[in-house]
């Protein structure tokens, strides 16, 4: 029988933000030594980790240096340099997600060909080299443009209605995708370890704030058919396993009104769709994520209530020292648990915690969701 020496075991992670703090808090179950990595000494996790490196995770030689003496590496977020990863992954550093998984997936237009490739249902897309080769397509609008790379929380997406609308496009390389007329918003968290063990979390809605181009609120089951569900499930183990991946997966989804799935993207790693599970699934998003990269048995991904999960972001207005108004009328809502990330600064729609309220009457919980949004503000 295998040992596990946790306490000689030292775990990377590339990126210091949120979801590494979180991270930290499940490998701290585990008894893991952490390191992170990150270009902001003030990052979520400068305080909470055994070593705290200042650095760039886009950096070849950072990448590499800090990953060296790890004995396995890992990531809080995409854009990381895949080159060092590889080196490591070489040199006999374990690395999860795989680094050309983390290369496929950091490219929207890759993704695009994995899921065409694998039979995945996706919106049809082409793709372009710059502004001027949108000229040529002018039958596809209204359509979305997306950066290949660096994209996030909406940030690299752009929506074209007409022609009129090319002097802001993105002049760089994108897909230009249709623009779909959906219904939902689901996502499914899917992790897999080293073994092949699969498990998929139950279908998480989410709620897009339009004004900040990203998620507001979400909650966990989505209300839609249970058919639909068994489907999109489906759909989650199959991108995985097609592409080996070994960690936890997000896999998030369209549903169109005539029952369609569609993937739009992926993310490999914990995500901002499941935060829910750290209270209301019998292991969380993070534990999963740990146990499939040391390749320990999955954990049951049982819902233990019904969810809502609200992202507390940075009211818009207001930009420095981070104030919390309405705190404690937020932190007395029953079963509402609440998490702050440590970020001493605050800007317009940043996202500076969550709150996820438990309820198995789904409507009750949506609406203390509505009165978090209402009452509780983050200002400087
Ligand atoms: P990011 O990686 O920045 O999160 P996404 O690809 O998830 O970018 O797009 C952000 C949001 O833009 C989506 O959640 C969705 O609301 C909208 N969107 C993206 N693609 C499409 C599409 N093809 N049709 C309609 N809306 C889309």
């Amino acid at each position: 029988m295998q040992t596990f020496n946790s306490a000689d075991f030292r775990l990377g992670i590339l990126g210091g933000g949120q979801l590494g703090k979180m991270l930290i808090q499940s490998a701290m179950d585990f008894g893991i030594e952490v390191h992170v990595l990150d270009p902001d000494y003030n990052a979520s996790c400068s305080s909470y980790c055994h070593h705290f490196k200042v650095g760039s995770f886009k950096d070849f030689h950072d990448v590499y240096h800090f990953g060296k003496s790890l004995d396995l590496l890992t990531i809080e977020i995409e854009n990381v340099n895949v080159e060092a990863l590889k080196r490591l992954q070489e040199e006999g550093r374990r690395v999860f997600p795989q680094p050309q998984l983390i290369e496929l997936i950091q490219d929207k237009g890759l993704q695009k060909d994995f899921f065409v490739a694998n039979g995945i249902p996706t919106s049809p897309f082409i793709k372009i080299a710059d502004r001027d080769e949108l000229q040529q397509h002018l039958d596809k609008f209204p359509a979305v443009q997306k950066l290949r790379k660096s994209g996030y929380d909406g940030r690299g997406v752009y929506m074209i209605n007409s022609a009129d609308d090319l002097s802001n496009a993105f002049n760089e390389p994108s897909i230009l995708e249709e623009r779909v007329n959906f219904e939902k918003e689901l996502s499914v968290l899917v992790a897999r370890n080293e073994s092949g063990q699969v498990a998929t979390y139950d279908v998480v809605e989410m709620e897009f704030n339009t004004d900040a181009n990203l998620v507001e609120m979400l909650f966990s089951p989505a209300s839609i058919p249970a058919e639909m569900a068994r489907e999109a499930r489906e759909i989650a183990v199959k991108v995985i396993e097609k592409l080996d991946l070994v960690g936890l997966l997000a896999v998030e989804m369209f549903a169109t009104p005539d029952g369609k799935l569609w993937v739009n993207e992926l993310a490999p790693r914990p995500h901002n769709s499941g935060h829910h599970t750290i209270e209301a699934c019998v292991t969380s998003q993070y534990e999963q994520h740990l146990r499939a990269i040391l390749n320990l048995p999955l954990g049951s991904t049982a819902l233990c209530s019904k969810a809502v999960m609200v992202n507390l972001l940075g009211a818009p207005g207001y930009t420095g020292d981070a104030r919390y108004q309405g705190f404690a009328e937020l932190a007395g809502l029953e079963g509402a648990h609440v998490h702050l990330y440590s970020k001493k600064k605050t800007k317009p729609f940043r996202k500076m915690g969550h709150v996820t309220i438990m309820d198995d009457d789904l409507e009750k919980a949506l609406e203390k969701a509505r009165i978090i949004k209402e009452k509780f503000k983050i200002i400087a």
